[in-house]
């Protein structure tokens, strides 16, 4: 049995049995056995059942919201953003049923043309950081496209997918296309990722695990898309909107407590301004309500579990610029934590998940100083830049390796937009139009006519 944990209270709130390979095996062999039908279901009729899914979602947002909130100790208005991009996610992969569309290619003697094909069984395995939210963006996609699916949640937050797997029965999503097994990672996530009948893996989770992926898919040529850990840059020029960029700092690192494969765990500061930016970063984090997850004004919660807490904690080697404060009593809290570094220190190179910020300043030529530092990274997902200059933002734009920027913003993720990494921070795209290529191939048929 596994106990589901409510990390604000240490409160066990569900107990489940944990599956293995048995059971892993058992659903693959019913994913297996619905796909000849799901695939042929009509577009239209495939669409309808997505959009009722996203209208249950919708109906069920209070429910799914309070559910995501004490599972991963996330504020309740966070996660009623999440689950409310949930929907859309499952309204937009409606819409895209039929607008994923082939191509006819000239050539001699008869018409070429192209066909998306479904990969078959598809094996998606989540984190514990945005569960229901990163289920959806793959299962939106992996089921416009026709294929079926296991998806193995994290041990630590299975409830949400447990329910929405139910709302997929009821929204007419027919028996065997969407399946749930819970279970750990080692045993129900590695037989996905050797089963011969799983066709891909998407993943979301930690680059260690995600070599893991690559290597246990190798056995069987498997396609993977696979989004990895960050530690993005947040780039902060002299002639930046400093109020602005300072006030939006804290939510880019310390939403989700830092969990956050996108958090901009970098900030980069141009030195003339370093001082002024620093003060207006401290005071805007002196502001923000660590909490009861269910308070409606709690803008941050506690960390998933006690384990996590400690590989937080260790990353905050130097005396911190700034800590804020925790609840007493239990939860696995941890403060807001600001740290000057320097560009080698450790705290400045590894992804700590957690809520701890490494500010780092640049001088020199400035443009080129803030590239050099935010390309001298393993990783490379998200980032920002805050300039009044926008020749400026759009050459660092392109200059900084990673695979979703924004200016004068730290927002990373849109429904209709492609999301991933470059480098170790993963490949393949989730999201918009892009994700539908990971989950389809494209078959060409050349038909004669002489
Ligand atoms: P993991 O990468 O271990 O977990 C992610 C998912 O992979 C979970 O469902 C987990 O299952 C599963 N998993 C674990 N081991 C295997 C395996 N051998 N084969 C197949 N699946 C497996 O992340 P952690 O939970 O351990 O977090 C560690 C660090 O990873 C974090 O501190 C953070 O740096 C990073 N991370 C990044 C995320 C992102 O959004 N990119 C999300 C989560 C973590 P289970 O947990 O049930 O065993």
């Amino acid at each position: 049995m596994t106990a589901v944990v409510d990390p604000a209270t240490e409160e066990t709130i569900a107990e489940l049995e944990s599956a293995g390979v048995e059971e892993t095996d058992a659903a693959v062999a019913r994913a297996k056995a619905a796909f000849p039908a799901w695939r042929a279901v009509a577009p239209a009729e495939r669409a309808r059942v997505l959009r009722a899914l996203a209208t249950l979602v919708e109906e069920h947002h209070e429910e799914l919201s309070r559910i995501e909130s004490r599972n991963v100790g996330k504020p309740i208005a966070g996660a009623r953003g999440e689950v409310a991009m949930v929907a859309q996610v499952f309204h937009f992969y409606a819409g895209a049923v039929d607008k994923h569309l082939g191509e006819t290619i000239p050539v001699a003697g008869g018409v070429d043309m192209t066909f998306r094909e479904p990969l078959g069984v598809v094996g998606l395995i989540t984190p514990w950081n945005f569960p229901l939210n990163i289920a959806s963006w793959k299962l939106g996609p992996a089921l416009a496209c026709g294929n079926t699916v296991v998806l193995k949640p994290a041990e630590l937050t299975p409830l949400s997918a447990l329910r929405l797997a139910e709302l997929a029965l009821e929204a007419g999503i027919p028996d065997g296309v969407v399946n749930v097994v819970v279970g750990k990672g080692s045993v129900v996530g590695q037989r996905l990722i050797e089963h011969p009948d799983v066709a891909k893996i998407g993943f979301t989770g930690s680059t260690e695990v995600g070599r893991e992926v690559m290597r246990g898919a190798a056995g069987t040529i498997k396609r993977v898309t696979l989004e990895l850990g960050g530690k993005s840059a947040n780039v902060i020029f002299a002639d930046a909107d400093l109020e602005r960029a300072a006030a939006a700092a804290p939510y880019a690192v310390f939403d989700n407590a830092g969990q956050d494969c996108c958090a901009r765990s970098r900030v980069l500061v141009e030195k003339s301004v370093y001082d002024r930016f620093l003060d207006a970063l401290v005071q805007a984090t002196r502001a923000v309500r660590v909490g009861n997850p269910l308070d409606e004004s709690t803008e941050m919660g506690p960390l998933i579990s006690a384990a996590h807490r400690e590989t937080v904690a260790s990353f905050v080697e130097q005396e911190p610029a700034f800590q804020g404060e925790v609840p007493e009593g239990p939860g696995f809290w941890f403060p807001c934590t600001i740290v000057e570094a320097r560009e080698t220190d450790r705290i400045a190179r590894e992804e700590v998940f957690g809520p701890v910020v490494a500010v780092i300043p640049f001088c020199d030529e400035a443009e080129a100083e803030a590239v050099r530092i935010a390309n001298d990274s393993n990783y490379g997902l998200s980032g920002s830049i805050w300039t009044r200059d926008g020749a400026r933002a759009l050459r660092v734009a392109r200059a900084i390796d990673t695979g979703v920027l924004s200016i004068n913003s730290n927002s990373s993720v849109r429904v209709s937009t492609p999301f991933g990494g470059f480098k170790q921070s993963g490949f393949g795209r989730e999201l918009g139009m892009h994700a539908l290529a990971g989950y389809s191939e494209v078959k060409n048929v050349f038909y004669s006519t002489e």
